[in-house]
């Protein structure tokens, strides 16, 4: 049975103090089916590492394509595993917006992580145009397909999915649960292409985009969406454990 996971996404927010702030008013214990990761910033990862609660795991939000070179303001593979860090995320939406992150690149990254056994979560997600315009599948179809063509079917083990609209992030507006359902439904199809069905109904598929308390439960209730990505609602210890509660 695959496994529900609730990820919260700090982003730039909560350098070391503030993250060992966090553990001490963060009390959640995950159900046996359940995997709840903390992404804080690469700075506070080693501080919490060392008070990390029971059965709460870390991840990076991101890692560079090389294990190490003249790569100034970068972090490699190796560095997050040496911190006894297993997992990361990749492709996120402010990556490949801001920082201009291509499909290709993260492909490459995808790539990196595996050969160092970390996991990934991957996302993806369309703009807002893209879904005005029709396009939302096609898009999505796209990133899935250049991340994951190529890999060996055990691969899938070390890969999970965030299907995160763009226009949804930080800005309030919730996907309706119907059409993250229909997304998430999509992208197990496109592993079923790719792989087999067995891989499909074993990875993993979240939904993120403004999760808050009063939608998680409504999500979560639909048939495909298996955990949540979760930016601003997971920097506060109290709400975030309420919303890990739905
Ligand atoms: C995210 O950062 O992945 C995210 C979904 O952010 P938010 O929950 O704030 O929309």
């Amino acid at each position: 049975m695959r496994k529900e996971i609730l990820a919260g996404n700090w982003k730039m927010n909560h350098g070391p103090k503030e993250a060992l702030a966090f553990l001490k008013d963060f009390f959640v214990k995950p159900g046996e089916n359940q995997r709840v990761i903390l992404c804080p910033p690469y700075i506070s990862l080693e501080s919490m590492k060392r008070e990390l609660p029971e059965k709460i795991e870390l991840a990076a939000q991101n890692i560079h394509e090389e294990d190490k070179g003249a790569f100034t303001g970068e972090v490699s593979a190796p560095m997050i595993k040496e911190l006894g860090v297993g997992i990361t995320l990749l492709g996120h939406s402010e990556r490949r917006n801001y920082y201009k992150e291509s499909d290709e690149l993260v492909r490459q990254k995808l790539k990196k992580a595996l050969e160092h056994n970390l996991e990934v979560i991957l996302c993806v997600g369309e703009q807002l145009e893209h879904r005005e315009s029709g396009r939302a599948e096609q898009v999505v179809k796209k990133q899935v397909l250049s991340a994951l063509k190529g890999l060996k079917k055990e691969d899938m083990e070390s890969v999970h999915i965030a299907y995160e609209p763009v226009w949804a992030i930080g800005t309030g507006k919730t996907a309706s649960s119907q059409d993250a359902q229909e997304m998430n439904a999509y992208i197990r199809s496109l592993i079923v292409e790719l792989f087999n069905d067995k891989i499909a109904q074993e990875t993993s598929i979240l939904y993120g985009g403004s999760v808050k308390p009063e939608n998680i439960k409504e999500l979560m209730a639909m048939e495909d969406i298996d955990g949540a990505l979760v930016g601003g609602a997971s920097l506060d210890p109290i709400s975030f454990a309420k919303l890990l509660d739905y």
